[in-house]
């Protein structure tokens, strides 16, 4: 995933740093460890949002950490850690083309293979996994399990 964003993105920012946008808490592993293999000027800042109720399509996000940064006129590199329905990566690209992005760029460490309703576009995806709950790696089950060593899936029968 890295050699796919430096060729992309290195060429963007003779200027003008990306701004990366971790999303926490899940991203933090892939984030500490894609930071080291980016080679292009950026900085870096973090999100934290909850979704209201996975019914809801249209993104309604609940906010617990804006960005420090401001991402007017900046080309931005969102990093989350699982595409599933789409919903909360499709609402932070929205916000940060709102706030004046100049670009908004979209990877994932996870991707679930499964039909999505939500049309977002994923620029860079790590890992490909089948549509099961997946923890480790960043990513909790209820909260615990992020510190697994590789990514896991819960048995289907818990
Ligand atoms: P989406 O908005 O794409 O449906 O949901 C994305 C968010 O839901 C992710 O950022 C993650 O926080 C959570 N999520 C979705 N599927 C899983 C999963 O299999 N495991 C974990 N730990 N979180 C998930
Ligand atoms: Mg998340």
């Amino acid at each position: 995933m890295a050699v796919a964003i430096n060729r992309d993105l290195e060429p963007l920012t003779p200027h003008r740093p990306v701004l990366l946008l971790s999303v926490l808490n899940g991203a933090i592993v892939v984030t500490g460890q894609i930071l080291p293999h980016l080679h292009f000027p950026l900085l870096l800042d973090s999100v934290q949002v909850s979704r209201y109720g996975s019914e809801v399509a249209g993104g309604v996000l609940q906010w617990r950490l804006h960005p420090r940064e401001s991402v007017r006129g900046t080309v931005v590199l969102l990093l989350d850690d699982i595409l599933d329905e789409g919903v909360t990566l499709k609402a932070l690209q929205e916000y940060c083309l709102r706030e004046g992005a100049a670009a908004v760029h979209t990877a994932v460490m996870v991707r679930k293979q499964r039909s999505r309703s939500v049309d977002v576009r994923v620029d860079y995806v790590a890992l490909d996994v089948p549509d099961r709950f997946v923890f480790g790696y960043g990513l909790d089950a209820r909260g615990l399990g992020r510190n697994a060593p590789g990514i896991f899936a819960l048995p289907e029968d818990v």
